[in-house]
């Protein structure tokens, strides 16, 4: 597990604090709940995307690129996350957004994350729903070579074997801090989705050895290929940082893919309550895409017995609150006080 051999550059807020929650876990009466404020990271309001790009950029800049392209749905926190550090560092950044979600809101649309795509001064096209968004990188990268730059593609939520770095890393800083103040670990839950944030945190807590369970909340695939996919980052990560990808069992890879309702980005009630619930018990806002239905997976596995009182559950809150003003709607707040 040494990362100092990976190109990295330092622009996160870390290591991010790591909380208890007591007023949310006397309300739920269920383990002891803990937040890793991995929203805290820094970058245009922060969230997990910002780990995964110390080391993407890093491997950017060794490229000799001086345009960064990336894509994501419409209220990506990914591309907003990727500007930001794009701007940071000089560098041009072009975004292609898929319109995943039929919507002509001009909240979702505009607003959120798109306003500070924006703000953060990058080229945005967008690209209907179901597009083959990798096929459009591509292109978009050969008319930019064609310009004289030096593009770079940044797949899809930084899901790849240098992005997944990140997390190797989140899962060290977050062993450490459990050690530092002797808070036994029981479980690690949080939301997973493009796979390299449960990917790194997986072969770092098995790398350890530490005997923390990560516990996926699907947000978007179906239960096997939300699996599937986060086992094969996990195994070419390994692989990657020169290691045995049997590190990685199959069976340490756990989705619960329950939670997603009609679909990604598209709101449950579930997912509602969960971010009330974190908004009014601990004055911490979570999003409507990821934490909330993440968060509402660990809600309901508490009411439902599957985490025992006296354990110490982890919720590793990766951030996008950004997005709630893409969705001002969904909370079934009057308008008008
Ligand atoms: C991208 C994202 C996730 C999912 O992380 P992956 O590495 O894509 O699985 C979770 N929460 C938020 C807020 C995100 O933006």
């Amino acid at each position: 597990m040494h990362l100092s051999r990976f190109p990295r550059l330092h622009f996160a807020h870390l290591p991010t604090p790591l909380e208890p929650m007591p007023r949310l876990s006397e309300a739920l009466g269920g383990p002891n709940l803990w937040i890793k404020r991995d929203d805290c990271t820094g970058l245009s309001t922060g969230g997990n995307k910002t780990r995964k790009l110390e080391f993407l950029m890093a491997d950017a800049q060794q490229n000799k690129a001086d345009t960064i392209i990336t894509q994501g749905a419409t209220q990506s926190n990914h591309a907003r996350q990727t500007t930001a550090a794009a701007a940071k560092l000089g560098m041009e950044c072009h975004v292609l957004l898929e319109e995943q979600i039929d919507s002509q809101d001009d909240s979702y649309v505009y607003g959120g994350n798109v306003l500070l795509d924006r703000l953060h001064g990058s080229t945005i096209s967008r690209r209907p729903g179901g597009s083959d968004m990798d096929a459009a990188m591509e292109e978009l990268a050969q008319q930019l070579r064609d310009d004289g730059k030096t593009p770079y593609i940044i797949p899809s939520g930084g899901s790849n074997e240098i992005g997944a770095l990140g997390y190797v890393n989140a899962a060290i800083e977050l062993m450490t801090q459990a050690n530092d103040r002797s808070l036994r670990i029981d479980h690690l839950v949080h939301a997973t989705s493009s796979a390299g944030t449960q990917a790194g945190l997986v072969l770092g807590m098995e790398g350890m050895n530490s005997g923390i369970p990560v516990y996926g909340v699907g947000v978007n695939l179906p239960k096997a290929k939300q699996e599937e996919k986060v086992y094969n980052l996990a195994q070419r990560t390994a692989e990657f940082m020169g290691l045995n990808p049997d590190i990685v069992q199959r069976e340490k890879v756990v989705a619960n893919c329950d939670y997603v309702g009609e679909g990604y980005g598209l709101p449950t009630d579930s997912m509602v309550e969960a971010v009330k619930l974190m908004a009014q018990y601990e004055g911490i806002l979570l999003d409507p895409v990821y934490t909330g239905k993440g968060f509402a997976g660990l809600v309901d596995l508490i009411r439902k017995g599957h985490f025992k009182k006296g354990e110490n559950v982890v919720f590793l809150h990766t951030g996008g609150s950004v997005a709630l003003f893409g969705y001002p709607n969904a909370f079934g707040l009057p308008a008008n006080v």
